[in-house]
């Protein structure tokens, strides 16, 4: 008999599940330009020259292309106004071509980002970040346009694993508005009964013990340990944070807000990192990018 030193949690390969789902998104896409003559287009924002900021929008453009979905690529200098930005993103809302807007941040200190992100049309917000979006994803009976694509990815890597959420308790560390909070919005829509956890909470890991779904999104390295983890529970781990590693060529490595190792002594499923949540984004990006087009195009 299995003792429980051998148990081995099963790996959610995120990386395997995002690409099924862009199969299936290429395949709607490739339908559309069919039936309609029309493709989804999606509008990529750049401000300034940030090395990392630059790779994220080449991987999104990248995906993009895969898929069929148009890019329209919009790269301004670091230097641009607050006013010419707003502008530009008011072009794109009047275009009819381009189904979802995408700003990547940060943006330079120059430029208020909230001004920004609320100026996107709510029905090409892909990203999923305006206040009206989150505000129906808060609210009993109403749906958002569209659901903010890590959460949603988190849903998904569930959903796609065959783990029920009605009814589980959930906890979710972290209540960031790009994580923490709408995922703990979504988990409470699906039925869950949430518990979020924040830099305030005080014996976190008792609270943290009791979950059948941890969402991990902190920003803390390796910070949730395997006897914080109730036997059998579902990890998906968000947190993405560069260790020093002197046998890694880049000097580094990542890790998640989940010792992994000891997780999978434990828990029943777990996400690695790098390959867990991270695919799922750019995945559900293109997946809201779609939606927003057929809203639009299948009409
Ligand atoms: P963030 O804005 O820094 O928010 C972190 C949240 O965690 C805050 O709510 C903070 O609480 C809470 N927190 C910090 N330390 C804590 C602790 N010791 N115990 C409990 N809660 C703690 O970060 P974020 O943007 O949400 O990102 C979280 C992580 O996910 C990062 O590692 C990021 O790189 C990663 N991420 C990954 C993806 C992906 O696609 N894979 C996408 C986005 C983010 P307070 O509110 O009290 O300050």
């Amino acid at each position: 008999m299995a003792s429980i030193a051998d148990h081995q949690a099963s790996i959610i390969d995120g990386k395997a599940i995002a690409q099924t789902i862009r199969s299936e998104i290429a395949e709607e896409v490739q339908h559309l330009s069919q039936k309609y003559g029309k493709v989804p287009g999606l509008a990529v924002v750049i401000v300034g020259n940030r090395k990392d900021s630059q790779s994220y929008v080449n991987m999104k453009r990248k995906a993009c292309a895969e898929v069929g979905i148009k890019s329209f690529d919009v790269d301004l200098p670091e230097k641009v106004s607050e006013d010419e930005l707003i502008q530009k993103v008011d072009e794109l809302n009047a275009d009819p071509d381009v189904h979802g807007i995408l700003v990547q941040l940060p943006l330079p200190k120059h430029i208020n980002e909230e001004k920004v992100l609320s100026e996107i049309s709510i029905d090409k917000d892909v990203d999923g970040f305006h206040p009206l979006n989150i505000g129906k994803l808060a609210m009993k009976g109403r749906e958002p346009l569209f659901q903010p694509c890590t959460p949603k990815g988190c849903l998904e890597l569930l959903s796609r694993s065959g783990i029920s959420v009605k009814g589980k308790k959930a906890v979710v560390v972290g209540r960031s508005n790009i994580v923490g909070l709408p995922v703990s919005l979504l988990l409470l829509k699906a039925d869950a009964t949430v518990t979020v956890v924040h830099s305030h909470t005080s014996n976190p890991e008792s609270i943290i013990r009791e979950a059948d779904i941890v969402i991990a999104a902190a920003g803390q390295a390796m910070m949730i340990k395997g006897d914080w983890i109730k036997p059998g529970a579902a990890v998906i781990d968000v947190g993405t944070n560069a260790v020093d590693d002197p046998s890694k060529k880049a000097g580094y490595r990542l890790v998640g807000d989940v010792d992994f190792q000891e997780a999978c002594k434990v828990a029943g499923w777990v996400t690695p990192v790098p390959g867990g949540v991270g695919p799922m984004t750019v995945a559900m990006l293109l997946k809201n990018t779609l939606d927003g087009a057929k809203r639009k195009i299948a009409q």
